[in-house]
């Protein structure tokens, strides 16, 4: 963090990482936050004497279990599992499971920390939290992973409840895993209720929620370039990803006129010079969510290139849209990307970008969107989840998609409210970063020392 100029970020961030050794994720998030925070809380003193944003970064609770499983093998198995719970000022837990073999403890303390302020942005009430396990989904059979899920969610339900914490899903935790995930939560509360989100519609999921990270990546990217007169229509669109956000990501463009060229998974990428479209994004689906392949055969169907080990920010393009994985966009990729004329980069997957990525796309004019406002749309459906749940109603596809919009365009409004600069461009992270900032910090000022 030598790069840090100002003197009260700099000893804050000397505490945090004191605090926090070997948490480098965790580090990386709360410094995004701090720069954007502290110069603004120095003009609100009531901020810095109740010390918020201190008892902010520290969670309010964090639970670490074993998950011991067992194989179809029959050989005992164990992975660590975890749930932080970060933040309930505005509204219970809120925030997703994450599957993956390289989970650790920092990797969810951050995606906690950037839960509580995209939640916040939403303006529905809920609090931010994130949990997950180091087991890895893929090469397990279906048996396996409800063999899984079911330990760990035999530990994790005494921690969660409908009014206390509602997990979601998240790498590795798609429709699948939710669907098991939820039969043995029902099982051992013997209650039916909304306890989590992301459920299949026959047992109460939301119409449009599979769909809502991806869709409402497009609506604030929309946002943006309205702001300047423009539209997506007819402009090159480089996604990274083929999983859940990353197809609806591609529908979304394609449905806006916009031209997608590339999808990825951790083996590589495909460029498909003629662009994505709905028929191909069908067999990408299918790949992925029901055969479980890879997305190099996508480039033997269609017959494109296929880049193994690479990222595809070398494709020349007009917006980027990262959608799979934390720091996957370094500042070598940035220069790459306005080099090759990439004006809008806007963020799918939590934390894609680097601090160093962010610099340089920023300094290089490039508009560019943190996930905590541009990946707002899914936790905003989880919202209207939750209530329908609350309601005991389904709302149908327009009613959701239509407040989805609502709340998207409302994310852009907080972001200019508090990001404009001189010159009347806006700095999305400044903006994203005070305006999920005020309202939890404004309620916890509000409920005491707690
Ligand atoms: P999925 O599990 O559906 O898809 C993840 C995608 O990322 C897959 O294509 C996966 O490839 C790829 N990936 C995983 N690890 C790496 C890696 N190390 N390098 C390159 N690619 C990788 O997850 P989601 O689409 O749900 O989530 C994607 C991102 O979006 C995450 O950062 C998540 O936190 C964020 N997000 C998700 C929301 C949601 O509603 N689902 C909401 C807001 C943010 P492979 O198949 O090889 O693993």
């Amino acid at each position: 963090m030598n790069s840090i100029k100002e003197p009260a970020t700099r000893s804050f961030m000397e505490m945090v990482e004191r605090r926090n050794p070997a948490q480098p994720e965790f580090l990386q998030a709360v410094h995004e936050v701090a720069m954007a925070v502290i110069p603004f809380m120095e003009e609100h003193p009531e901020y810095v004497k109740a010390n918020i944003l201190e008892r902010m970064i520290e969670a309010e609770r964090i639970m670490i279990f074993r998950v011991p499983w067992v194989d179809d093998e029959g050989n005992y198995r164990v992975n660590r599992g975890y749930r932080v719970q970060m933040n309930s000022a505005i509204g219970p837990y809120k925030g997703g499971l994450r599957f993956h073999p390289n989970v650790t403890l920092s990797i969810l303390k951050f995606l906690a920390f950037e839960q509580v302020f995209k939640n916040s942005l939403t303006t529905l009430p809920m609090g931010g939290g994130k949990g997950g396990a180091d087991f890895d989904p893929k090469g397990k059979s279906d048996k396996e992973v409800m063999r899984f899920c079911q330990s760990y969610m035999t530990e994790l339900f005494r921690h969660i409840g409908k009014d206390t914490d509602i997990p979601a899903g998240d790498i590795g935790v798609g429709a699948r895993e939710i669907g098991y995930l939820f039969g043995q939560y029902k099982r051992l509360a013997n209650q039916f209720n909304g306890i989590l989100t992301g459920k299949g519609y026959a047992y109460g999921g939301s119409l449009i929620r599979p769909e809502a990270t991806g869709y409402g990546l497009l609506y604030f990217v929309d946002e943006m370039l309205k702001k300047n007169g423009d539209s997506i229509k007819n402009k090159k669109v480089v996604i990274s990803g083929s999983g859940n956000v990353a197809q609806y990501a591609i529908e979304k463009t394609i449905a806006f006129g916009g031209i997608p060229l590339t999808a990825s998974d951790s083996d590589g990428f495909i460029y498909d010079p003629d662009g994505i479209d709905t028929e191909k994004l069908a067999y990408i689906m299918h790949l992925k969510n029901v055969e479980r392949g890879r997305i190099s055969a996508y480039a033997e169907k269609y017959g494109c290139p296929y880049y193994a080990g690479e990222k595809p920010w070398k494709i020349p393009c007009d917006v980027a849209l990262p959608c799979a994985v934390q720091n996957e966009l370094d500042e070598k990729d940035a220069r790459l990307l306005v080099r090759n004329g990439c004006t809008l980069v806007a963020e799918g997957a939590n934390m894609p970008t680097t601090p160093a990525a962010i610099s340089y796309l920023q300094a290089n004019g490039v508009l560019y969107a943190p996930g905590k406002a541009s990946n707002a749309g899914g936790v905003a459906a989880s919202g209207l989840e939750m209530s329908q749940n609350s309601l005991r109603l389904y709302w149908t596809r327009e009613e959701v998609e239509n407040r989805l919009k609502v709340i998207m365009h409302n994310i852009h409004e907080q972001c200019k409210k508090f990001g404009r600069k001189e010159d009347g461009t806006i700095d999305y992270v400044k903006g994203a970063n005070i305006a999920g900032f005020v309202r939890v910090a404004d309620a916890m000022l509000a409920e005491g020392h707690v």
